[in-house]
């Protein structure tokens, strides 16, 4: 046994295989979210976008940059397929709700093309760049207010970034906000950004816009929209589901959204969570820890949580991929690192 045991050694040493040994059997192929993106093969281990969802691409001039819809009631949406905004006409002028980076300088030409009336507002959604950092195309717009959560203003302040203008209205928690007979409902919540966000809400058109909430077609972006509190992205949606509305922006990508939207990824990100919520608190911690320390002893204690980190990681891909990955876009690009972001809130925030 032991002479066995040390020619076995000795030939892993070498790196060739023992002349005993068996046929090596091809690897089990890992789901495709595991695997990368730092080259050619690995890229195409990775999905298309389902054709469902490619089928509701805006159909986009490149020379114009931007496409509109109308939602009815005065209020219009702006998309160029990778981010979303949307203005409403009143008959004393025009409230736009958000300025992203890549096409807010085309908002006062596309407001232009359904109304004569000027813009008097412009409402940000929360403070990242890719979605306010247009609003410097509003500079020159005579008495333009700019409403935005006071902390996002005081973020903006410090900032002082040339792009993103400093709001002129600030509110803490709740605002609604009337023009030319025309409402709309300004309220804090705290899902995505730290210095907070806003649903908007327009009820005669009933529509709702929640800016890096939910992605019509496809699961969230990265790390569950890069939410810096998961505690509250996880009520979000029931936040979102308590208004009346026909139409939904989130902000990004290729497709406005309905209710169906909003619950179908509430069932993702709640099965994401139960998940790995079952299979972190179902493995015995102590067991692992010693069968890792089998191989590298029991000193590296970074190296020994990051097996333990990644096992949960790899079993919860496992599970959740094939239950996902016909029902939502992007479940192979962006599902690890959902169930990154559950488990540090499973492990660190959540009880047993
Ligand atoms: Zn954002």
């Amino acid at each position: 046994m032991r002479t066995l045991a040390l020619l076995f050694m000795f030939a892993a040493a070498l790196g060739s295989q023992p002349s005993f040994a068996q046929e090596s059997q091809p690897t089990a192929k890992q789901p495709s979210a595991l695997a990368g993106t730092d080259s050619p093969e690995a890229l195409r281990e990775h999905v298309p976008v389902l054709p469902a969802v490619r089928a509701k691409y805006w159909n986009i001039d490149p020379a114009v940059g931007y496409g509109m819809k109308a939602f009815g009631n005065g209020v219009y949406a702006l998309c160029d397929n990778g981010w979303q905004s949307a203005f409403l006409v009143t008959d004393a002028g025009v409230i736009v709700f958000d300025a992203p980076a890549s096409y807010g300088k085309h908002i006062p030409e596309a407001v232009a093309k359904v109304t004569n009336k000027p813009i008097k507002m412009l409402v940000y959604s929360h403070i990242h760049k890719d979605h306010i950092g247009g609003s410097v195309a509003f500079r020159n717009i005579p008495g333009l207010q700019i409403i935005a959560l006071d902390t996002v203003s005081d973020f903006l302040k410090e900032m002082n970034d040339p792009n993103r203008l400093i709001p002129t209205v600030t509110f803490n928690s709740a605002k609604t906000v009337k023009l030319g007979g025309k409402t709309v409902e300004l309220t804090r919540h705290n899902y995505h950004s730290n210095e907070g966000d806003l649903f908007i809400y327009v009820p005669e058109a009933k529509f709702l816009m929640a800016v890096d909430s939910v992605t019509s077609g496809y699961v969230p972006f990265q790390d569950f929209d890069l939410s810096t509190n998961l505690h509250q992205y996880l009520k979000m949606f029931d936040e979102i589901l308590a208004y009346k509305f026909d139409n939904f922006i989130g902000g990004h990508l290729t497709d406005t959204g309905t209710r169906k939207d909003v619950e179908i990824t509430k069932e993702y990100t709640n099965d994401v969570y139960q998940t790995v919520k079952r299979i972190h608190n179902g493995l015995n911690e102590r067991a692992f820890d010693a069968e890792i320390a089998k191989t590298i002893g029991p000193d590296n204690e970074f190296l020994i949580f990051k097996a333990l980190l990644d096992k949960v990681t790899r079993d919860s891909v496992a599970e959740l991929e094939p239950r996902w990955i016909n029902r939502l876009a992007g479940v192979d690009v962006w599902l690890p690192s959902h169930v990154r972001a559950a488990l540090i809130y499973v492990r660190w925030d959540d009880k047993e």
